[in-house]
């Protein structure tokens, strides 16, 4: 990075070059490591507030790079997204998913596991993705009712009449679709009736507030739960770290929780031995 450029503009901004210079070799990296398939899965487990079982898992992309240690998403699924990568870099999550989804159950006689899988708008906005969706479907063998979509507000809030459609097309195929961060966009409530959303995924900064004294923040993720309800969506509540916030959910009669208080998005050895084990939590 240092030899790279140099001259003019060194002389003018150093650390912006070297930011520049820096950001283009990972982008090189990732390039490299989408196609080497040097990417991989972490999976956290989802739990059934009702039975305390762990009934599926959110998959969550890992970047072990040779020189600089593990990456983590937010530093690079943004360059993903910004250069197009996360179209095929996508596609790479949503088959690894779903092929480890098969094999678990497989292996536990068929017990049901719910997937959920992260989409961003750059690949949602792709017109061929439900037809990319079903056709992982298929070669993976993957019953469409146990894979789950996440998605952000972002990808909602366009009310457009292209993105109806396109969540239209993906509800054909028999799979869920959930709201992520729930609550952290620029909600309108009129969006939840008129798109095909099942599952509202509450945003941590909800969850954390909770066991706290003020009362408020108790209320707002109380409004979720009731909302979702009310709307018959399955509420998901991501980031439980202490026993005072799941007890204050199920209080609330939140039906799923994620979050390091049961486990941390753990290899995929390591998830399906929490699978097979059933474990309780
Ligand atoms: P997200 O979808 O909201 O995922 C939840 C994040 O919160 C994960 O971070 C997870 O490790 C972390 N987390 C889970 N439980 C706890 C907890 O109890 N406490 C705290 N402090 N954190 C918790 P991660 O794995 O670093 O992923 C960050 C974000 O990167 C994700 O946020 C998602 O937006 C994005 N991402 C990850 N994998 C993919 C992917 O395959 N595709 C796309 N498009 N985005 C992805
Ligand atoms: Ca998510
Ligand atoms: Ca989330
Ligand atoms: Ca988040």
């Amino acid at each position: 990075a240092k030899t790279a450029g140099g001259g003019i503009f060194t002389s003018y901004r150093p650390q912006m070059q070297e930011g520049l210079v820096e950001r283009l070799e990972l982008e090189n990296d990732l390039r490299a490591a989408c196609e080497n398939h040097d990417l991989r899965l972490h999976y956290q487990p989802t739990i059934d507030l009702d039975t305390n079982q762990v009934v599926g898992f959110e998959a969550l992309v890992r970047w072990p790079h040779p020189t600089r240690g593990m990456i983590n998403p937010l530093d690079f699924i943004p360059i993903a997204e910004a250069t197009g990568l996360i179209v095929p870099l996508g596609r790479w999550v949503l088959h690894e998913a779903c092929r480890q989804a098969v094999e678990w159950s497989k292996a536990a006689d068929g017990r049901p596991l719910k997937m959920s899988v992260n989409v961003s708008v750059r690949q949602f906005d792709q017109v061929d993705f439900a037809e990319t969706v079903a056709a992982v479907l298929a070669e993976t063998g993957m019953p469409a009712d146990r894979l789950c979509l996440e998605m952000t507000e972002s990808v909602l809030m366009t009310d457009t009449e292209a993105n109806l459609e396109q969540l239209v097309r993906l509800k054909a195929l028999g799979l869920t679709l959930a709201i992520d961060d729930f609550g952290t966009g620029y909600s309108s409530l009129a969006y939840l009736r008129r798109f095909p959303v099942d599952t509202l995924k509450i945003d941590r900064s909800f969850v954390e507030r909770l066991g706290g004294v003020l009362t408020g923040d108790t209320a707002l993720t109380d409004t979720i739960v009731r909302l979702g309800k009310s709307l018959g969506m399955a509420t998901v509540a991501e980031g439980i770290e202490e026993f005072g916030q799941l007890a204050a959910l199920r209080e609330m009669g939140c039906g799923f929780a994620q979050g390091y208080y049961f486990s941390r998005p753990v290899p995929a050895q390591e998830a399906g031995r929490l699978f097979l084990e059933g474990a309780d939590t």
